[in-house]
């Protein structure tokens, strides 16, 4: 057990943990918390998905289709304008996504087939739908970038049919004034256009801790619960409280909870003091490093003080492209990211597709159970030379960057498939090559699996998920799926204990959402990772209560947790031991 903690932070409004706890009511919603941050703000329910109009609908006897194609006309426009408006507003992808699917509002292709559907008996509603579909099937078949424009279709018809029922638009709401979103699960087209200007917190009533919405809620900043149940029954307007540490929404706030929600603002002034730099408090370094999609992700978290990148997850740059892209392609999109950070090391991974994050190119959409399918570098056995391709421009963008370039692949479970990647990496000229443990075996095995690569990276998401044999994208298996469970740590440790084996000495690093978790940060760097690599918007947090124990202190913690008989104890017994986690709202 630790002894005394260093001096922490002073914070002005320093309120713990059980301050909080006293406050929580019948209107409070417990759910999971995946993203810190406490606000007060009102909540918008996120509509429910427009329903399907009935196949064969037709106009009501009498109707004139005149009047139904002017007034489907009449829809399209007004989901054009309200588009258009908000596209105006926004910025960045926000607004290129709402600029193009304004634009599909006003498809002449679109319309003259609904219009000549209605002419041919079927209602306004049955008709936009049915052309929807049929535009979304012939821009799917084009293929690249048309392909891409398909989903946009069917937004739009969707939006068209919510304008003629005279129903809250799909998608997420607009409203005056900032809110909290709350919804059964978001999309991940639906993230793309969340503003953090507009939306300041996410509850939602499905999903779970490591599913891609709660990773992006993390990268956005935005305090986020999952699987809060009974959310939805939450009036639209209610005013509430969310504290996405200690994973709940409590609606009507207490005077406490508007104080808990002041003191965070006020708090994020001491997190802006990051100076990049990853210590204990007896000065053991722990390089912490971000974890990015693309090149603007890496922008932003050079911005906020990364040392480097610890995982780029390249699958992210090609999400939803039909085709493989060129070489050439991926070696621009590759060297945009290493440009971030010259002279810094940045760790990519190859292509890691499959289960919730499908490659139609790669992945192969009717498997019966994609999360133990062909997925990360399983993909080279179906879809042979992607790899190497891949390689190739990996190879190509290091050799025109400054950066300390890593390669790793993901999914690795055997020696062999180590051996392999390895030999792959060496035929390009890819001297530094890793792997990803986050299959168990890979874990197990790290003795063997590291003779034959030179560095590690554990991907606590997936680990959690097979260690636990619980899908991380299920709100229901929210408690077995947490990297707090001690036979995951266990994991952790065997694989660091695995890297110092018969002379190995090969960094292991965390860059799975567990090291954003700055209590499991603490406890991973007493295991011995080496570096954590988080979402950048968590390295703050994560440096400032680093620097509140010593490497001993972090030990002991690590043994705590590894003792504890559940992921609750871990996780208790060990925040017991950090106040400060209290006081800044972690
Ligand atoms: C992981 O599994 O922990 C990981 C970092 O990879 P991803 O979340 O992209 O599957
Ligand atoms: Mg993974």
């Amino acid at each position: 057990m630790p002894g005394s903690i260093p001096p922490q932070p002073s914070t002005t409004h320093a309120l713990s943990g059980a301050t909080i706890a006293q406050a929580i009511t019948a209107r409070t919603f417990q759910g999971v918390g995946v993203s810190p941050g406490r606000i007060v703000a009102s909540i918008r329910q996120m509509p429910k998905p427009v329903d399907e109009p009935p196949l064969g609908e037709r106009l009501d006897a009498g109707a004139s289709q005149d009047d139904a194609v002017a007034s489907l006309r009449t829809a399209a426009q007004a989901v054009h304008d309200e588009l258009k408006g908000r596209a105006r507003t926004a910025s960045g992808d926000g607004r290129a996504v709402l600029e193009a699917t304004a634009l599909m509002a006003k498809d002449t292709m679109l319309l003259n087939s609904a219009a000549k559907l209605i002419k041919a008996g079927s209602s306004a509603e049955r008709a936009i739908w049915e052309a929807g579909a049929s535009v979304a099937e012939m821009l799917h078949n084009l293929g690249g970038y048309m392909a891409e424009r398909a989903m946009d279709v069917l937004d739009v018809r969707a939006r068209i049919v919510a304008e003629l029922r005279g129903v809250p638009a799909p998608g997420i709401p607009s409203a005056a004034a900032p809110f909290i979103l709350v919804a059964e699960d978001l999309a991940p087209a639906d993230t793309a256009t969340l503003d953090p200007a507009t939306v300041l917190a996410l509850v939602t009533s499905g999903g779970g801790p490591q599913s891609h919405t709660a990773i992006i809620a993390r990268s956005l900043g935005l305090p986020a619960v999952v699987a809060a149940h009974g959310v939805d029954t939450v009036a639209d307007g209610t005013e509430a409280y969310v504290d996405g540490a200690a994973g709940y929404m409590a609606a009507l706030p207490t005077v406490e909870q508007r104080a808990a929600a002041a003191a965070w603002e006020e708090n994020s002034a001491v997190l802006a003091g990051f100076d990049g730099n990853g210590t204990t408090a007896d000065g053991h370094l722990v390089p912490l490093l971000a974890n990015v999609g693309g090149a603007k992700d890496a922008v932003a978290a050079a911005a906020l003080g990364a040392q480097g990148v610890g995982l780029f997850r390249t699958e992210f740059c090609f999400l939803e492209r039909d085709t493989e892209p060129s070489v050439g392609e991926q070696a621009a999109a590759y060297k945009a990211v290493f440009d971030a950070f010259p002279g810094k090391k940045v760790v990519l991974r190859t292509l890691d597709a499959g289960a919730d994050k499908p490659l139609p190119f790669l992945t192969d959409a009717t498997e019966p159970n994609p999360a133990l399918g062909v997925r990360g570098y399983r993909t080279d056995s179906t879809t042979p030379g992607v790899l190497e391709r891949q390689l190739e421009a990996i190879a190509r963008a290091d050799s025109a960057s400054g950066a300390d370039v890593w390669v790793m692949a993901p999914m690795i479970s055997t020696v062999a498939e180590a051996r392999r990647f390895a030999s792959l990496c060496a035929a390009v000229g890819l001297t530094n090559p890793g792997v990803m443990v986050e299959v168990p075996s890979a874990a197990l095995s790290a003795a063997v699996v590291l003779r034959e690569v030179g560095f590690a990276s554990l991907g606590t998401n997936d680990l959690t998920q097979y260690a636990m044999a619980a899908d991380r994208q299920l709100g229901p298996l929210a408690e077995l799926n947490t990297p707090w469970q001690p036979a995951v740590l266990r994991l952790v440790q065997l694989t660091v204990e695995g890297s110092a084996l018969e002379g190995n000495n090969k960094p292991v690093g965390v860059c799975g959402e567990a090291a954003a978790d700055p209590a499991l940060a603490v406890v991973l760097t007493g295991l011995g990772v080496t570096t954590l690599s988080m979402t950048a918007r968590s390295l703050a947090a994560v440096a400032t209560v680093l620097k509140t124990v010593t490497l001993g202190q972090a030990q002991d913690l690590a043994h705590l947790a590894l003792s504890a008989p559940s992921a609750v104890e871990a996780r208790e017994w060990v925040r017991a031991k950090l106040p400060v986690l209290g006081e800044l709202g972690f």
